[in-house]
């Protein structure tokens, strides 16, 4: 009885001693070289990435594995840079573009193919698992491809809510729902879906411009013990991070009654400020909080809660959704 007291003890101090050492790192997953279809060397294309303070790259060349074991040898430092490898896994159904990034596979997934969308998404899942990634679809506005109802079936934990490229329709339009909107679509059909942000970054030389597929507009903060392949699959895979395209949160914490945000306080005229949009069932507001510590109490009875932060200049971070207990 005593041992096991001590046991249980043990192991809450050590969760929280794990909790405690968490740290946010900031990675893009979805990028490409001249391994495909992107303008620039993969050491050009790290460089970028390390020269603007983020702690890690995916490279996701499109149906092929870029090495990355002498880019590391040069550009990863421990804690503070990696390179991960990946692949842009590159399906298609009738025409329509079906793609799925897999985080950190071993080795190059050949399209699986299918006689359906959501089965092809489900067999190229599995591929990426089976080759020891974390796979998560791609831009599903893209060549208007993916539906909701289509994610939904296919089982998908993973898909990109927001992608830097130009021409991928992240708002919707013309009866079509933004990717923000099919992620409520999906989420209020009761799946546990998590929203990443990612640049699909094709053009690192020459001038950069909206029209272009440049660097920096979107990435996610992952939460995890170390600056490990591991630790960041496994992080990501538990949705233990937070998407953003230039909001950073100084902290975000949920328990079991409450989400607590708090966003950075900046001072002098040029200093942004923050509306913060607590989301649930159907894409519906529950709360508006214009704070700079946004938070929200569970009810119990929503199906999820999920935060929009928006700054004044029009960045946004998406936190995951929360399952609150009833
Ligand atoms: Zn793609
Ligand atoms: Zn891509």
């Amino acid at each position: 009885m005593r041992r096991s007291l001590f046991c249980f003890l043990a192991m809450l101090l050590s969760a929280h001693a794990a909790a405690a050492q968490a740290r946010w790192f900031r990675g893009n997953t979805h990028t490409h070289t001249i391994n495909s279809d992107g303008d620039s060397a993969p050491d050009t294309v790290v460089r970028w990435y390390r020269e603007h303070h983020y702690h890690f790259v995916v490279l996701s060349d499109h149906d092929s594995l870029t090495p990355v074991d002498g880019l590391n040898a040069v550009f990863a430092a421990p804690g503070k840079f990696l390179v991960l490898p990946g692949e842009e896994v590159t399906d298609r159904f009738e025409g329509a573009p079906v793609h799925l990034i897999g985080i950190g596979v071993r080795e190059a997934v050949p399209p699986q193919g299918g006689t359906a969308i959501p089965e092809i998404l489900t067999r190229d899942a599995r591929a990426v698992r089976a080759a020891g990634g974390v796979p998560h679809i791609n831009h599903p506005n893209f060549g208007w491809a993916l539906t909701a109802g289509q994610i939904a079936a296919s089982g998908a934990r993973h898909f990109e809510i927001w992608n830097g490229h130009p021409l991928i329709n992240n708002h919707g339009g013309g009866g079509s729902p933004s990717a923000e909107e099919i992620w409520d679509k999906v989420l209020s059909a009761g799946r546990v879906i998590f929203g990443v942000a990612t640049d699909d970054a094709h053009h690192f030389s020459g001038e950069f411009s909206a029209a272009q597929a440049n660097p920096g507009r979107g990435w996610i903060m992952v939460r995890a013990t170390d600056l490990s392949a591991a630790a960041l699959l496994a992080a990501f895979d538990r949705g233990d991070f937070y998407s953003s395209t230039g909001v950073e949160l100084k902290s975000y914490e949920v328990s079991d009654r409450e989400i607590r945000i708090e966003l950075p306080r900046e001072i002098g005229y040029t200093a942004p400020r923050y509306r913060t949009f607590f989301i649930g069932k159907d894409g519906a507001v529950l709360k508006q909080d214009n704070s700079f510590a946004p938070s929200y109490q569970f009810q119990g009875t929503e199906l999820y809660v999920r935060a929009r932060i928006e700054s004044s200049n029009g960045a946004i971070a998406w936190t995951q959704p929360v399952f609150p207990k009833k």
